[in-house]
């Protein structure tokens, strides 16, 4: 008897002691999106998850055409908005209307990407926040997080938010 409890317990220290140098480090989640469906995008896109990815840590955003879980789509009428669990899964429409009447496409792109990371709107924020969205006006050309954002989806990320229970799926707007 006491010979296997020793034998149980030594285990899961070994693999400890292997890992130790990380263990204080949080694990990080990687995030696949698909950007072929907004071809005339694809700068922004990607610029708008490096800017993400230049914010936090806990969670990353790849590109990966196939098995994507967060999917760009281009439309062209009725305004930018993403249908989203909130947790890392969503199909994202950029409007090129919305474009065309001078809002900015990145900021767009990185807004919907918040959305899919987890935060909410926020429109009556200012220009340094990526949720106020349509709120500051076309001038606003920001299309990164604000030190809070970042951290709000840093503290969301921090035990992979994927890993939670999953939310309902909802459409939420540029
Ligand atoms: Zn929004």
């Amino acid at each position: 008897m006491g010979r296997v409890a020793a034998l149980v317990i030594a285990a899961p220290l070994a693999l400890g002691l292997a890992t130790a140098p990380a263990a204080s480090a949080a694990a990080v989640t990687t995030l696949y999106y698909s950007s072929s469906g907004a071809p005339d995008y694809l700068a922004q896109i990607d610029q708008g998850a490096a800017n993400w990815n230049a914010a936090v840590t806990d969670v990353k955003l790849v590109k990966r055409n196939t098995s994507a879980t967060i999917v760009f789509h281009e439309i062209h009428s009725g305004g930018s908005y993403t249908n989203t669990n909130g947790h890392g899964r969503g199909q994202i429409y950029l409007d090129t209307s919305q474009v065309a009447e001078g809002f900015d496409p990145t900021r767009i792109a990185a807004h919907e990407l918040g959305h899919n990371l987890g935060l909410p709107d926020h429109y009556s924020g200012p220009c340094t926040e990526l949720m106020s969205g349509h709120g500051p006006g076309t001038a606003c050309k920001n299309a990164k997080p604000s030190a809070a954002e970042a951290a709000k989806v840093q503290s969301l990320w921090v035990n992979g938010l994927v890993a939670q229970a999953a939310a309902e799926n909802r459409a939420v707007a540029y």
